[in-house]
């Protein structure tokens, strides 16, 4: 019979070693198998360094590929943030329809589906577009003493033709009580030769071309102006137009960038305006006015003149 504190002793290692048998099954690995590695030479270190060694192993990857997951969401989320701080304003810009000097406010922007910083005027609501135009009227007096017909007129703007001293300025808009006129613009109930200048600012976009700019040039005096603006990808020769496409307000977002769009323009809208009779000129604004005035870069202004 064995002494009794040897006895003791190996009661206590033979129950440590089941117990350390069972944590070796719980991981999913034989206690078998195990010593067989062991005997083998397998393991050079200890169990828990490689033990250890593998959870680091593990947990790196599992850190690279969460990492790698995240990564465009954070991204995007700076510059959203980026971009909210900037929602009232970067820099002091100067509205060239109303005066005001200070911070412009954030807004759609016309050629993608975001938001163009510094772009509407507290002050009057004017957009780049609208800011442009003045600048084109400073260059080449378009509104002064004018018989004036204003497709789709916008408040700020507007204030400022009307400043202009034109002979006459008649609003008008389609289907609408808030203008002068109910004018449908590819069907003008208007007679032939009727005004000196048309101003017709994103509208071409949301109608039919076709239809539009043979009306509008009819009701045009000889030596007349229509002065058009519209989204254009200059970088397209030709205008992406798709009848497939408008069905749906999602398709509309999604190939024209507005649920009420019908198409986007490449540079052949000069080639549309000059089909119908125009003699087509350009106004576009470079620096220091496009970052005075925040404007958007390379956008048109297209000065068609109808012959005399
Ligand atoms: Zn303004």
């Amino acid at each position: 019979m064995l002494p009794r504190r040897i006895s003791q002793r190996s009661a206590l290692e033979s129950e440590r070693s089941l117990s350390h048998r069972r944590k070796i099954r719980r991981r999913g690995e034989s206690t078998h198998s195990l010593w067989l590695r062991v005997r083998d030479g397998v393991f050079k270190r200890p169990l828990l360094g490689q033990l250890r060694e593998y959870v680091d192993e593990q947990m790196s990857g599992m850190r690279e590929r969460l990492v790698h997951r995240l990564r465009p969401y954070v991204r995007s989320m700076r510059y959203g943030i980026r971009a909210a701080r900037y929602l009232f304003g970067k820099f002091p810009r100067e509205c060239s329809v109303c005066g005001y000097h200070g911070r412009f406010f954030a807004y759609g922007n016309p050629l993608g589906f975001g938001l163009n910083l510094d772009a509407l005027c507290p002050k009057c609501l004017s957009l780049e577009r609208h800011r442009l135009l003045v600048l084109c009227d400073k260059d080449r007096n378009l509104f002064a003493n004018k018989e004036i017909l204003h497709f789709a007129p916008e408040d700020g703007i507007s204030t400022y033709i009307r400043s202009r001293g034109p002979r006459r300025y008649i609003t008008c808009e389609y289907g609408s009580s808030n203008a002068d006129l109910d004018i449908n613009i590819e069907a003008i109930n208007l007679p032939s030769g009727e005004v000196d200048l048309i101003v017709c600012c994103h509208v071409l976009e949301h109608v039919s071309d076709s239809k539009a700019l043979p009306e509008l040039f009819r009701i045009l005096r000889a030596g007349g102006v229509l002065v058009a603006m519209t989204p254009v990808i200059e970088g397209w020769a030709r205008t992406f137009e798709d009848d497939t496409k408008l069905s749906t307000i999602d398709n509309r977002l999604l190939y024209f960038n507005q649920h009420d769009h019908v198409r986007f323009f490449g540079s052949d809208v000069r080639d549309r305006l000059k089909s119908v009779g125009f003699a087509v000129d350009e106004y576009t604004a470079t620096e220091p006015e496009v970052s005075k005035y925040g404007l958007i870069r390379g956008e048109k202004v297209f000065v068609c003149k109808k012959p005399i």
